[in-house]
């Protein structure tokens, strides 16, 4: 047997996670060379953004290495053509059914993001908790729960639709390489409204999670619909959640709401891992000095009266107001969500609760 013919029988055993099939026979081989210890060659995906990208080329690096007087292995990646596509796919296609990506995920932690009402800025902490945990060098996704009003994919300036994969959807990549999925991404058009129904809308819910090839992660983010709605209780009794963290501004009211939605968390045994004052008050650019916008803070009454930590007091800031809305949340720079990202990892433990659906 030639060098290159061991190369390929060794990449014989190497699957494509998604496909289960291995690499060799999907085509997926190509350009194989070995000079002296270096093996060499290219590998076509299906989708260059494909999140089990870095699986398939660890997989088939051991495998080569494993081979006698192989020290080095480069791998090219290119994406497949639409012919070579198309010979693998239409078969894999009529095999979808639900759940489909649920054996592709490895998801260490699953937090939820959750306010008692709107407008407090739970989806830019959603957001920033997802940037701030990126920083810190993690595996990051964000799950866009708030069906009816998603406003994640603005933030990243994401636009859809999302690649598709052979077997599930595949999720959006941000520029730092935060996977995203949100139903705007798949709308015609972003101003299109979702005029669905409970069932319907968690049922896309439960898509987002086992439909889409989210692939290996250290932390999702779901960023919830604001309130205890029955996508909110979709996500509780569906997903298994590692901790919620929920967010609320000083004003009473958001106070009061709050204290509804840890109530809910706690009624279906999801752990809260603390309370987040978004809003909290305003730095004067002029004098430095802090001005309680919204009145005195509530979040350490709120926290108490429901045995919680405060885990941070933000700020309004208008950098963030802005790269928010010109879809640069990833440019925003804070200490204090850093600090909170850091918090929260702390907090949330290794128990996930556990799915009544899925
Ligand atoms: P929610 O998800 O609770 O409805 P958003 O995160 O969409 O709220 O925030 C509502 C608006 O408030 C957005 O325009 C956002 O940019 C702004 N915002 C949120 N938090 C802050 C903050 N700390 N400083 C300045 N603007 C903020």
């Amino acid at each position: 047997m030639t060098d290159q013919q061991l190369v390929i029988e060794a990449l014989k055993s190497v699957n494509d996670p998604e496909l289960e099939k291995s690499l060799v026979e999907l085509g997926m081989v190509h350009d194989v060379n070995v000079e002296g210890g270096g093996a060499s060659f290219t590998l076509a995906l299906t989708t260059i953004a494909c999140p089990l990208k870095e699986r398939i080329v660890d997989d088939a690096r051991q495998a080569v290495l494993a081979l006698d007087g192989v020290e080095d292995v480069q791998i090219e990646l290119r994406e497949m053509t639409r012919e070579e596509k198309e010979r693998i796919w239409p078969k894999q296609q009529q095999q979808q059914k639900e759940g489909a990506a649920l054996h592709l995920n490895h998801i260490e932690r699953v937090l939820a993001v959750m306010s008692g009402k709107g407008g407090v800025g739970k989806s830019s902490v959603a957001a920033m908790m997802a940037v701030a945990l990126r920083r810190q060098g993690k595996r990051v996704g964000v799950l866009d729960a708030d069906i009816t009003g998603p406003s994640i994919p603005k933030m990243f300036g994401l636009h859809g639709p999302p690649p598709a994969g052979p077997v599930g959807i595949l999720p959006a990549e941000t520029k730092t390489g935060i996977r995203v999925m949100s139903i705007n991404l798949l709308l015609p058009s972003e101003d299109e409204a979702v005029i669905w129904r409970g069932p319907l809308i968690g049922g896309a819910i439960k898509q987002f999670w086992g439909d889409v090839v989210w692939g290996d992660l250290d932390v999702l983010v779901v960023d919830l619909p604001p309130g205890t709605s029955d996508a909110s209780l979709t996500v509780m009794q569906s997903l298994p959640l590692n901790g919620v963290l929920l967010v609320t501004s000083p004003q009473d009211l958001a106070g009061m709401v709050v204290r509804k939605a840890a109530k809910m968390a706690q009624h279906l045994n999801v752990n809260v891992v603390g309370l987040v004052e978004n809003m909290s008050y305003l730095i004067c650019p002029k004098c430095d000095e802090r001005i309680e916008v919204f009145g005195p803070s509530q979040a350490m009454r709120t926290a108490n009266q429901l045995g919680l930590p405060v885990l941070a007091q933000i700020p309004l800031d208008p950098d963030l107001a802005t790269r928010c809305d010109a879809g640069k949340v990833e440019q925003h720079e804070s200490d204090i969500f850093d600090a909170l990202a850091a918090k929260v990892t702390e907090r949330l433990p290794a128990t996930k609760s556990v799915p009544i659906f899925v």
